[in-house]
């Protein structure tokens, strides 16, 4: 049987969460800065170590505020999705400190409005340009301390410039839901042993 697992992708603008995703499905990246104005919904499927996954990854507009309700979520088409979602990419820019508070707001957002066991859902924080490091505004270890022990997320830092990183991200994500999979034993994030062997082909 084939999983399926929907990924939201949020950030602030311009801090590359389209780049990314581009990157990782078509290995294309552009200069040219184009706003992502509607949701848009990519459908790769993965094959991770011989096992197929069907993600389906929600690339966010810039929204204000995560969807405190189901029904803010219908009466706002960019939300479409947003607060159901398996797993979460937060993705902000090494140079731009407020890209990084907005990571901040809306991790805080998901862990408050989701209900229950889900609030412990998958959240990966992405670090994205960097091959403009020298301009970060703070040091990665601090960043990956702050995310990992205190919001207890994973942490990635990525160039979706130069393809570095990219694919990694996308396994430490589903890397993060096979452990909570196990544990909250959620049938559509079983994906048990996939990562073990390092290996992941994008169909
Ligand atoms: P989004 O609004 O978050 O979807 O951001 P985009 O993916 O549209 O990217 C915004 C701008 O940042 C574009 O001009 C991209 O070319 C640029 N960009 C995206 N990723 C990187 C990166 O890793 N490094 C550099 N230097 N620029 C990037
Ligand atoms: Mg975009």
């Amino acid at each position: 049987m084939v999983e399926t697992l929907s990924i939201a992708v949020i950030g602030a603008p311009g801090v590359g969460k389209t780049s990314i995703i581009r990157q990782f499905i078509y290995n294309d990246f552009s200069e040219v800065y184009t706003p992502t104005r509607t949701r848009y919904v990519y459908r790769p499927s993965v094959i991770l170590n011989g096992n197929m996954y069907d993600l389906k990854i929600l690339d966010v507009p810039p929204i204000s505020s995560f969807p405190s309700s189901s029904s803010q979520e219908w009466l706002d088409l960019r939300c479409r999705g947003v607060r159901n979602a398996n797993a979460y990419i937060l993705v902000y820019d090494i140079c731009c400190v407020e890209s990084f508070e907005y990571v901040k707001m809306i991790r805080q957002q998901i862990v408050e409005h989701r209900e229950g066991s889900s609030s412990e859902v998958p959240i990966l924080v992405v670090g994205n340009k960097r091959d403009l490091q020298r301009q970060r505004f703070m040091p990665r270890r601090a960043v990956s301390v702050l995310v990992k022990k205190t919001w207890k997320c994973g942490y990635v830092e990525c160039s979706a410039k130069f393809n570095w990183h990219i694919i990694l991200l996308f396994k430490e994500l589903l890397g993060i839901a096979v452990a909570r999979g196990m544990r909250q034993n959620h049938t559509s994030i079983r994906l048990q042993g996939a990562l073990q062997r390092n290996r992941c082909t994008i169909m």
